[in-house]
């Protein structure tokens, strides 16, 4: 085993990008509660020497820390920072593949961003971006951490027949594409992939090989990354038994640039919204409905027909529609703003969204 932090850049390489989350986390009585800690506490260097042991020989790694964070802080700004990191390092010719170690809270907004951001070119340069994490802080009793850390430096440096390069997700010994990351269970060791379309890193399932090759077939161009001030603003809202409208309006007032609607069912809403969402659009305002189910598709005009402008989020949930709906209308703005003469809208950016999973039906 030959790796250390300190390689150079010019050799080839893994990145590991430290973001925090539980991986890094510590808690003060490990034993008796592992589940009371503080995450984004240890540095991602150190998580690597734990498992330096391990590592195939020969395998330079460098690591550098963006980061510490409890990703339930997760920024705009820090998401930006990431992107850049991730589009420069793959640009580098000596870079075989990065790792990123995030908090599982928002891990996929992250994997979305970077799905919609970077996929592409990772795809087109044959290098994998492996976003990993943990349910459990560094010092406790069977840390899920440093396996998840190993696996994931495995799916990035490994040369895999005919599995592309691309955005992937791995956890608890199993891999999945970033955009597919949706934490569905609070604590479960496999909670941020647990009801996604997943293989067993060690032996590839040929079906879920063929979804990630329509899957990446289907997806759009990458979307630029938005400058650290420029992510427009989208808040999501959850309609529920008793909505009430106010917080809509005030929001509109407020100078909002995109509503994306955690809605019920097939995402549909509470009818004491209408009127508000329908004033929203006309003022120019975005407006996505997803679910708040936690599966499924959003279709148009299902179950009833929508409002002129308003959008389904086809597969991705609320907070992956939010991510989406920032990235469509920074990139409209940043058309509009060089001055094309037919700048695009939103909607051109987020319709190839609603594509058909054809493993989520
Ligand atoms: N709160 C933690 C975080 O997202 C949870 C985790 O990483 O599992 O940073």
């Amino acid at each position: 085993m030959n790796s250390s932090p300190v390689n150079s850049e010019l050799s080839p390489h893994i990145l590991v990008l430290g973001m925090g989350g539980t991986i890094a986390g510590l808690a003060p009585s490990p034993e008796l509660n592992p589940l009371a800690y503080e995450a984004g506490q240890v540095e991602v260097g150190e998580l690597l020497t734990k498992i330096e042991q391990m590592l195939p020989d020969g395998l330079n790694i460098i690591s550098r820390q963006i980061a510490n964070i409890n990703s339930s802080n997760l920024s705009e700004p820090l998401l930006t920072e990431l992107g850049q990191q991730v589009k420069n390092a793959l640009a580098n010719s000596a870079l075989i593949g990065i790792v990123i170690t995030h908090g599982t809270d928002t891990i996929e907004e992250a994997g979305l961003f970077l799905q919609a951001t970077c996929g592409k070119y990772a795809e087109k340069l044959g290098k994998r971006v492996v976003l990993t994490g943990a349910m459990l802080p560094s010092n406790a009793i069977g840390a899920d951490g440093p396996k998840n850390l190993l696996n994931s430096i495995q799916w990035a440096s490994t040369a895999i027949d005919n599995c592309p390069g691309g955005i992937f997700a791995v956890f608890a010994g199993k891999v999945c594409m970033a955009r597919d990351l949706a934490k569905r269970h609070s604590s479960n060791i496999s909670a941020p992939l647990l009801d996604s379309p997943s293989t067993a890193i060690s032996l590839i399932n040929p079906s879920w090989l063929a979804l990630v090759k329509a899957v990446q077939a289907a997806l759009p161009d990458d979307l630029p990354i938005p400058d650290a001030e420029a992510w427009p603003w989208v808040e999501i809202f959850t309609s529920h038994a008793g909505a009430r409208t106010e917080l809509i309006r005030q929001s509109i007032n407020a100078g909002v640039s995109g509503l994306v609607i955690a809605g019920t069912g097939q995402g549909g809403f509470n009818s004491v919204w209408q009127e508000s969402v329908d004033q929203a659009i006309a003022a120019g305002i975005a407006v996505v409905r997803a679910t708040r189910t936690g599966a499924g598709i959003v279709r148009p005009n299902i179950p009833e027909k929508d409002s002129e402008g308003c959008m389904a989020a086809g597969t991705l949930s609320p907070p992956k529609a939010r991510i989406a709906l920032q990235l469509a209308i920074n990139a409209a703005n940043e058309s509009s703003v060089r001055g094309a003469s037919l700048p695009p809208r939103w909607q051109d950016f987020f319709e190839p969204q609603t594509y058909q999973d054809p493993t989520n039906t």
